[in-house]
């Protein structure tokens, strides 16, 4: 199905890479906002490195290619910049777990207006299969032959504790919700943090099965409760359990720009004086 959003960049992703279906639920997303009267031309894109920053490439927006595991302090600027943008960050468990921790609970504490959607595969994928922050104890991979020796921590109970105002996990396994949570995840004004758990059906084939077993979903779940979404977020230790699907924590609270009263000051017209600066500069 052809959309606004599509560009004419060739898919790099592996054939059968579940991103693609990450990428249409997104094409719908958006479409659907434009169609309530957002402008596309306030639309931007932040993407990471990896095979979760090739979402760029592929979704015909405004955009910027950050560095890897700077997609959110990238995102925030240009938030910044524009408070009447709509922004929205793609990285991957390793630039958002791993290289751009600093960052994540920073954003979830400031809690600018803006979505990060971390596609989560447990390894670093593009580079071809080491260990994030997130793998498995044992897991097998290019740099950890003989099993990773490490335990993974749990990200999402970070952000909770750094006072993320939204933290939801979804699963391309199931796209109708994935849509909706995304959507909401847009919607919500404030910091949004979704992570999409997904195998990488290259390197990690096996998990595909695995997370057909263990993913169930938390509807009905009480969003605004802390206590709530602390247990259910701490039910899965990224290794054993199973693995909850859903809205975890959703709660209103000033964002930044609410708080800096960041209004109409990038329209001002500033006068710059060049010769002052050729002066400055000389
Ligand atoms: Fe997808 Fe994995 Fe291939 Fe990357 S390496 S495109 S995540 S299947």
């Amino acid at each position: 199905m052809s959309s606004d959003f599509d560009t004419s960049q060739v898919n790099t992703w592996c054939p059968g890479c579940l991103n693609n279906v990450v990428l249409r639920s997104v094409k719908k997303t958006l479409t659907a906002l434009v169609e309530s009267g957002v402008n596309k031309r306030n639309l931007v894109v932040v993407a990471d490195i990896g095979c979760a920053g090739k979402f760029y490439d592929y979704l015909n927006v405004n955009g910027f290619y950050a560095l890897h595991g700077r997609a959110l302090p990238t995102a925030f600027g240009i938030k910044m910049a524009n408070p009447e943008l709509k922004v929205l960050a793609f990285l991957g468990d390793g630039g958002a777990y791993a290289e751009g921790l600093n960052h994540l609970v920073h954003l979830a504490r400031l809690n600018p207006d803006l979505t990060a959607l971390v596609l989560n595969n447990r390894i670093f994928a593009l580079t071809i299969g080491q260990v994030t922050p997130v793998t498995e104890k044992g897991y097998r991979g290019s740099t950890t032959p003989e099993g990773s020796v490490d335990s993974p921590y749990n990200p999402l109970s970070v952000a909770l504790s750094a006072q993320a105002s939204f933290i939801a996990r979804v699963s391309p396994l199931d796209p109708a919700s994935m849509e909706a949570v995304i959507t909401k995840a847009i919607n919500h004004k404030g910091f949004s943090l979704v992570e999409v758990i997904q195998p990488c059906i290259t390197f990690r084939l096996s998990d595909l099965q695995r997370l057909k077993e263990k993913c169930y979903s938390v509807a009905g779940h009480q969003e605004g409760d802390y206590l709530k979404a602390r247990e259910v977020i701490e039910s899965w230790n990224y290794e054993n359990g199973r693995i909850p699907l859903g809205i975890f924590y959703r709660v209103n609270r000033p964002t930044w720009e609410e708080r800096h009263q960041v209004r109409n000051w990038f329209r001002l017209k500033r006068r710059i004086d060049k010769s002052a600066l050729k002066k400055e500069w000389r």
